[in-house]
């Protein structure tokens, strides 16, 4: 364990202004986040505030402080309870006693959790929408550790990634991912700089803390030399790709594929195995009828329509669909989800993915929950726990992977308190037949999301999870935790060192 001041030399402190207590102007972007404006939403935001100010003020610290804590994270889950009904495992005594709540959060700490899907950007980034969508999630009191707390773009750049995922987060490994665009400089990142930002953090936590993905881009110019380039020259973990084309910058999508596209992507697929590749990472869904209006001719990439042939076709590959093709993201509402599920049992496009196994007999095809928690479980919870059981149901919950989509939405602490704390109400149990997660946080099958499932996938060997137990990062980790919260002079601008 480093001391105060070994931490200090580790992670230079960089002091900044206070964050303002009060929450930031609504920042409402259709683009990314359904602006919270329902009643119920309201009422929640309400609700976190009031119990925040009220336990924060008996603790003797502001509310940012004390939402910074385990009994931060659990009066955020009290009060969705208090508004939505007890859909998740917390008490008011965790929430108003601090040790309770750290007994807890240290309990679980050593929890398995390997989330494949984070994400921060380039340095040179022209994309600002993110800031909006993390202020968002703040005004919302979603993230409890965001509310208040004014949203630049440095918050998306690499030290805070490391600093929200390794330090503020109980997530052990991660994977860089991105997004392409017709136009080169608006790539998340380049290929190279996941494979360089893995390079780097693995080398100084001395283990496997970091995976990477490699993007390929079927239509676009030159795309199978740079699928090439990114087996010879890269090693990605996994490969992933966008049918939709371009859905950065939609307007411009000129290149939308499919994935049961005989003559144009099984070469690559080829390619894939060939270099050791099984996985293959899908961007799906985020596509509701508003978006569809404005681009309907992307419409049929953006759903799984072909998922289940290129499954069948090639069952030495996973078909891994990112946000488990969850429709109603990206401008549309979870209150229509809701709606939609009230009314037929299903919902689009989560439903049609988890029908694929049985429709076309395969077991290759699995759902990656990125920002689900975000979308769902903490603005519809009920809505959270329909989409856990139609994946459990039809994919199987050793089909249902972690990822977060962090750090789109703040660190990924809050997504996985929500699945620790989830359960799927009885008389939706019932009705449906949707199989229970278990209580517990750590209940085999919230193990298993968390990181069994990904470990099995990726041949994540119980030496290297044994390694994580003591490398650098676990030791910045705990010194973080013991001297970090409390020093103002710590809070923000974390430089990380370790990859600076
Ligand atoms: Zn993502």
């Amino acid at each position: 364990m480093l001391t105060p001041e070994e931490l200090a030399r580790v992670l230079p402190a960089e002091t900044s202004s206070f964050p303002s207590p009060v929450p930031t102007q609504i920042v409402s972007n259709d683009e990314y986040m359904p602006s919270p404006q329902t009643e119920k939403q309201k009422q929640y935001e309400a609700r976190v505030k009031e119990l925040g100010s009220e336990l924060a003020r008996k603790q003797g610290m502001t509310r940012r402080t004390f939402f910074k804590s385990a009994s931060g994270m659990a009066a955020a889950y009290l009060a969705m309870n208090d508004v939505y009904g007890p859909v998740f495992s917390v008490s008011r005594a965790e929430a108003a006693t601090p040790e309770m709540a750290d007994e807890r959060a240290n309990a679980l700490k050593s929890q398995f959790i390997m989330d494949m899907h984070t994400h921060f950007l380039r340095d040179d980034t022209r994309i600002t929408g993110f800031i909006a969508q993390r202020a968002a999630v703040g005004k919302a009191g979603w993230n409890p550790a965001l509310v208040g707390k004014e949203q630049t773009i440095d918050e998306l750049k690499f030290p805070n990634y490391f600093k929200e995922v390794f330090l503020d987060s109980d997530t052990k490994v991660a994977c860089i991912t991105g997004a392409p665009s017709e136009v080169p400089a608006d790539w998340f990142l380049t290929n190279e700089m996941k494979a360089q930002a893995r390079a780097k953090i693995n080398k100084e936590a001395g283990t496997r803390r970091a995976l990477a993905h490699a993007i390929f881009t079927p239509g676009y110019d030159g795309w199978m030399e740079q699928v090439d380039h990114a087996l010879n020259d890269l090693k990605p973990d996994s490969m992933k790709g966008y049918t939709i084309g371009d859905n950065t910058n939609k307007h411009l999508s000129k290149h939308p594929w499919r994935l049961d596209d005989e003559k144009l992507v099984y070469p690559a697929y080829e390619r894939f195995l060939k270099a050791g590749i099984k996985n293959v990472c899908i961007h799906k869904g985020l596509f509701p009828p508003a978006v569809e209006e404005k681009f309907p001719h992307l419409l049929a990439y953006s759903d799984v329509r072909d998922v289940g042939k290129a499954a069948k076709d090639w069952p030495q590959l996973n078909f891994i669909v990112y946000h488990s093709a969850y429709r109603w993201a990206g401008g549309g509402k979870p209150e229509d989800a809701w709606a939609q599920f009230q009314k037929t049992g299903r919902i689009e496009w989560v439903s049609d993915l988890a029908e694929i196994p049985e429709k076309y007999g395969v077991k290759n095809v699995y759902g990656d929950l990125g920002q689900i928690f975000a979308w769902t479980v903490v603005s519809e919870p009920r809505l959270g726990a329909a989409v856990m059981g139609i994946l459990g149901k039809g994919l199987g919950y050793d089909h249902v992977v972690w990822g977060t989509d962090a750090v789109w939405t703040g660190a990924p602490q809050w997504q996985i308190e929500g699945l620790r704390r989830l359960e799927i109400p009885e008389d939706m149990q019932k009705k449906y037949g949707y199989k229970p997660l278990g209580q517990a946080a750590n209940s085999p099958i919230k193990n298993a999301i968390f990181g069994e499932n990904n470990a099995r996938l990726y041949n994540y060997t119980p030496k290297q999870r044994a390694e994580l137990v003591n490398d650098r990062y676990a030791q910045i980790k705990a010194s973080y935790d013991k001297y970090g919260e409390g020093r103002s002079n710590l809070r923000y601008g974390y430089v990380a060192k370790p990859v600076g």
